[in-house]
């Protein structure tokens, strides 16, 4: 399918499993083949030679600046609420206290619906609704359902948000109020996945759970592009990511790759760092001990309910990004994470979310330990405002 004014390169989807190629103009949940989470391929040389790091500078604010790195093609089907271009803050009196040549945090708070999780469903909600699907449905631990919620709405489609009983009333409250229908599930996330999966299954649904379809992916890693972009397209050395279905390190990695096929990269990619829970900390362990699958968390706790992820769907895909980068994983305790939150407020006005603070108290653990150097540069994730849980 060629539209007028095609900007995206999107090429295919390939299974980074088996490598069987999947057509890209349908579509798609997971590899027919092997069940793995598949990946966005685009044309890089084509990239190459109609775009330039000038051009892009050029253009509008937002994800959609990056175009012909995402898979939507035709320009009228793109959703925005006016996702991405989150600050790059400096927190020069934390950084100094860590003995860090610059720590700095990517506010991912202020993104639309108040978290990350709009990057990703702003890119699978389009894409989904330009490949003909009417009804979404997902399983979520609360955020990226509000941000279902609200790019359906955006879109003109109906939603089915799968949530947890016990999840915080604001996701609940803000799904319903953007008027998806809400269905509370006994148990954790896992379960309320399958149960978005088996009510899809029988209505006909299209599923966009984490890395159950491939383009939240592409909408988290503009997050990549913008932070290479902010820094003069050099990266830092160390990059601390809170991770629970893991779209965001995957991403990184993957937009580190794009750009470095593209030569628009200067010096080395980032050492990817995952922090977790200490009450579920499935990728923490599972990269401790060198194996290459992530084994399942028997009772997972924490009040940072978007880390309460038992068992990543990618978790190879997580494993192979952090090993590949050289990094590490570290786990916190939610005391840990209520006494960074407040620091990172009081010391430089950051109103992180539990899951962004753990980010932080996971890099204050590492510097510690001697892993995290001192003179490092180092950006923290902050994934989402902490006003929604206040
Ligand atoms: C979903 C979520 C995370 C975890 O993100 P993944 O990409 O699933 O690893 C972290 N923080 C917040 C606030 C979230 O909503
Ligand atoms: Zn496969």
């Amino acid at each position: 399918m060629l539209y007028s004014r095609e900007m995206s390169a999107l090429a295919g989807l390939r299974c980074p499993e088996c490598g069987r190629e999947h057509e890209a103009d349908r579509l798609q949940s997971v590899c027919q083949a092997c069940d793995s989470p598949l990946l966005a391929c685009y044309d890089l040389d084509r990239v190459r030679a109609s775009v330039s790091r000038a051009d892009l500078a050029k253009r509008p604010p937002g994800i959609w600046r990056w175009a012909e790195l995402l898979p939507v093609r035709s320009p009228a089907c793109r959703v925005t609420l006016g996702e991405g271009e989150t600050p790059l803050l400096r927190a020069d009196r934390l950084g100094a206290r860590l003995g860090l040549g610059a720590l700095l945090v990517k506010d991912e708070g202020l993104n639309p619906t108040g978290t990350f999780k709009a990057r990703g469903l702003a890119v699978a909600v389009a894409r989904a609704a330009e490949l003909g699907a009417k009804v979404l449905a997902m399983g979520t631990a609360g955020n990226a359902g509000g941000a279902l919620a609200a790019y359906a709405a955006r879109a003109g489609l109906e939603a089915h948000v799968f949530m947890p009983a016990d999840a915080p009333a604001v996701h609940r409250r803000e799904v319903e109020a953007a008027g998806a229908r809400l269905h509370l599930v006994d148990g954790l996330l896992d379960r309320a996945g399958e149960e978005a999966a088996r009510r899809a299954g029988r209505s006909g649904w299209f599923v966009v759970s984490t890395f159950r379809e491939p383009y939240r992916l592409e909408g988290k890693k503009t997050m990549g592009f913008e932070m290479a972009e902010r820094m003069g397209w050099e990266l830092p050395d160390v990059i601390v990511y809170p991770t629970g279905g893991g779209t965001g390190l995957v991403g990184l990695w993957k937009a580190f790759a794009e750009l470095e096929t593209l030569g628009w990269l200067e010096g080395r990619r980032p050492r990817l760092v995952c922090v977790q829970a200490e009450g579920c900390a499935p990728v923490v362990r599972a990269l401790d001990r060198g194996e290459a699958r992530v084994e399942p968390w028997g009772a997972p706790k924490t009040a940072a309910h978007g880390l309460r992820v038992p068992r990543p769907y990618a978790d190879r895909l997580i494993l192979r990004a952090v090993r590949e980068s050289g990094g590490v994983g570290a786990c916190v305790s939610d005391e840990e994470m209520v006494q960074a939150q407040r620091e990172l407020a009081r010391e430089e006005g950051i109103l992180a979310c539990l899951e962004g603070a753990a980010a932080l108290a996971g890099l204050t653990r590492l510097v510690r330990a001697g892993q995290v150097e001192a003179g490092a540069r180092v950006v923290v994730l902050n994934t989402g405002s902490g006003l929604k849980g206040l």
